[in-house]
């Protein structure tokens, strides 16, 4: 082979080389050139991603100097339509939330924080600050914070924590005071027979305190257990009335009882529930009527109240009555307008707050009428039975 010929291979594959190299370049320019051509020319703000709105937790975008960009629906509904091109402090006074932005500005990373703010509400919201390096986006350096309502989380926590204290609160006065009794008549008091007569007695009434204490607890927080169940038995509330007046006997004897509720009348229920109810209503209207002591049951059958038919049942007294703003809080637990006049007469604080739950659970309606001084009205409904 002479050195021309070896030129020329040579040449020919060099060429080849070329030729292969400028085709590659060219497509990949193509490709190039169509990813460019779906990349918007302008980036995307914060404005046009609308699904922000329809979000029901606010959300919110700070630029580098911690000013709110952008602010969605329910931050506005929760902060005010001012808070747009304010700082973020001006509108949020929470110190932890405020550390948590610069410490994510500073290091670049997102942080998640607790907070609670009590103006113009009283809510708790856990606070997720983002870190934003988003290229598509408007800003170069942003921190989005998206707050996660958890006032009613965090509600309910205290009411529980609240109840526990209560409850302990409730079952260690009696006990306290059976300890005391006890000690005395088995120490100092020993032989002392008049002591032994006058506390005894004491002791029992404190032991069967705790005893109905114990058990509107069980009773409540069974019936909260089971509230999502409706109870759907046949329950004829002339019997149900029957057997209430026959519990407490002893003490109407004393009352004028009008009971109207002599017809057979059904109701969808349950007939324990049921019985609890009205007796609870029964006992309250004979430990609250001091002078007029009238206690009336009357009854109609009622359409608009509740879903279908319905039974309005009315037990009304000429007792003590509740005032007027005190009234829509004698449904909570451990709640009394007269703590001393309850505890004297048996009370646990927790028999209207029965009453409401096993309505509930009824898909009824329980509502009080009362003056102070004049008399209550417990209004009953309840879905009739068809
Ligand atoms: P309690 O065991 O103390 O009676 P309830 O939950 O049954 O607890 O009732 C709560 C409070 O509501 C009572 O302590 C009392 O102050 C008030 N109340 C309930 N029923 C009546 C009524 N018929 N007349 C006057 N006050 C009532």
């Amino acid at each position: 082979m002479t050195i021309e010929s070896v030129i020329g291979i040579l040449l020919l594959l060099f060429s080849f080389i070329l030729i292969l190299f400028y085709r590659n370049k060219a497509r990949r320019n193509e490709t190039n050139l169509r990813i460019k051509k779906n990349t918007p020319k302008t980036p995307i703000h914060f404005k046009e991603i609308n699904f922000l709105n329809e979000i029901n937790d606010p959300i919110i975008l700070l630029d580098k100097y911690k000013t709110i960009n952008y602010i969605n629906k329910e931050g506005i509904k929760k902060f005010g339509n001012q808070a747009l091109g304010k700082h973020i402090a001006s509108i949020i006074r929470v110190p932890d939330l405020l550390q948590s932005i610069d410490l994510c500005l500073a290091n670049k990373t997102n942080e998640i924080v607790d907070i609670e703010i009590n103006i113009p509400l009283f809510q708790f919201f856990k606070a997720s600050i983002i870190y934003n390096k988003n290229k598509d986006l408007q800003y170069d350096e942003s921190v989005v914070l998206f707050l996660k309502d958890i006032t009613e989380i965090i509600k309910a926590q205290r009411f529980r924590s609240d109840f526990i204290a209560n409850a302990s609160h409730e079952l260690k006065t009696p006990l306290v005071s059976i300890k005391g009794f006890l000690e005395t008549i088995s120490g100092p008091a020993k032989d002392d027979k008049k002591a032994q007569e006058e506390f005894i007695p004491i002791i029992l009434q404190q032991a069967n305190r705790m005893e109905n204490l114990i058990n509107d607890l069980l009773s409540l927080s069974r019936i909260e257990l089971e509230e999502h169940l409706q109870p759907q038995d046949k329950v004829n509330l002339k019997e149900i009335f029957q057997s209430v007046e026959d519990i407490h006997q002893n003490k109407l004897k004393e009352f004028e009882f009008k009971n109207n509720l002599t017809e057979d009348i059904y109701v969808k229920g349950d007939y324990e529930g049921l019985l609890k109810v009205f007796s609870n209503l029964i006992d309250n209207s004979i430990k609250y009527s001091e002078n007029n002591k009238i206690i009336e049951i009357n009854h109609r059958e009622i359409k608009g109240k509740l879903l279908g038919i319905a039974y309005e049942i009315i037990v009304s007294d000429r007792g003590i009555g509740i005032h007027k703003d005190k009234i829509n809080r004698v449904t909570e637990r451990f709640f009394r307008v007269d703590p001393f006049k309850s505890s004297q007469r048996g009370g646990t604080g927790l028999g209207l707050s029965i009453v409401k739950h096993e309505i509930n659970k009824h898909r009824g309606v329980f509502e009080i009428e009362s003056d102070l001084g004049m008399g209550t009205k417990s209004i009953v409904y309840l879905p009739k039975y068809d």
